[in-house]
Parts: structure tokens; C-alpha cells; sequence
């Protein structure tokens, strides 16, 4: 299975209870090889709830305990993000998924951008902390924006192949 952050599959998860639906995930969805995560929800965040920001780093900095994740408001929910991306890595291994399409810019998911930490709406390089417990795990983890026809096609087709030799 291909595990694809839920808010791109139309699933109403996004902090404001909106989606991120992105129209050609959403028509591969029929061939039967993704599976539907949200970290955030795994970790039993509401919906809607307040936006979130890594501060003082990136996924990878929040894992090992150097950066942390606020809302908002201020609140500290580093926890949450680290229990959704456990909860996220639990379910790739048990179905023995090598491949993960995430949804950028997101402090769980963002895959190659995360914002600021200001809540200025300016981004910086980095990861959320799902998609970077997944990396550290040897997942080959991708953005919605690195979709194509081509790519996707590849990657069912591998997804398959993998399937079928276990
Ligand atoms: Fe989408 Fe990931 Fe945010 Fe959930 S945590 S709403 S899957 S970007």
C-alpha cells in the first residue's frame, strides 16, 4: 500500500475542517493502492483546531527533541505530532508500505517545506514530523507536488509487484 495524507484524498482533516483534495490523487484512489492517513487525527486532534508551527527547526529537530510544535494560541502540541507520526509509522510497517505521497507545507506532513514558525505565512526548508519519522525509517517519501501520470503509474505498478512477491 501507498500511504497518502488523507486532507489530499478529500477527507474534511485539514486544521479549518476544509481538504486539500488534489484531482489526480483522487482519480488513482480507484485503483485500490492507497491508504488514507492524517497523522493529526490519529493523534485525536480535533477538527477543525488551530494551525500548528514547528518552532526553532523542522521534523527532524522536533524527533530528537531540539524544536517544538505550538498553535496558534500558543499551546505546546509537540506531543500530538509525535504520537500522530508513531501511530503513522505503525501503520506502514504493518502493511509493509515503502512509499508515502504527503501533503507539503504541513508541520506533520510537509515533505520538503514547513512555515516559519512565526505564523507569518512565510515558508522555510524542512520537513513535518511525520514525513521525516517515515524518511528516518527508510520510506521514500513524496509530495502531492511531485505527482505526475508518469510517477504515479510507476509507483502503483511497483506497489503491485511488491505485493505480489511477498
Ligand atoms: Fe492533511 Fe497531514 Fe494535516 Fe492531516 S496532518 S490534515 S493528512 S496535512
Amino acid at each position: 500500500m501507498i500511504l497518502v495524507s488523507a486532507c489530499l484524498l478529500g477527507h474534511k482533516v485539514k486544521y479549518n475542517g476544509d481538504t486539500n483534495t488534489h484531482d489526480l490523487l483522487l482519480k488513482y484512489n480507484d485503483r485500490g493502492r492507497f491508504l488514507a492517513v492524517c497523522p493529526e487525527c490519529f493523534a485525536r486532534m480535533p477538527v477543525p483546531r488551530p494551525p500548528m508551527e514547528i518552532q526553532g527547526g523542522n521534523g527532524r529537530k522536533v524527533l530528537s527533541g531540539r524544536a517544538s510544535v505550538t498553535d496558534l494560541n500558543g499551546m505546546d502540541t509537540t506531543q500530538y505530532l509525535l504520537t500522530g507520526a508513531d501511530k503513522i509509522l505503525k501503520i506502514a510497517m504493518a502493511y509493509h508500505a515503502r512509499v508515502a505521497i504527503l501533503k507539503e507545507g504541513s508541520p506533520s506532513c510537509g515533505v520538503r517545506q514547513i512555515h516559519s514558525g512565526h505564523f507569518d505565512g512565510k515558508k522555510i526548508k524542512g520537513q513535518g514530523v511525520a514525513a521525516a519519522l517515515l524518511i528516518k525509517h527508510g520510506l521514500t517519501v513524496y509530495s502531492e507536488q511531485d505527482m505526475t501520470i508518469g510517477r504515479l503509474e510507476e509507483l502503483i505498478a511497483e506497489d503491485i509487484r511488491r505485493d505480489r512477491s511477498h
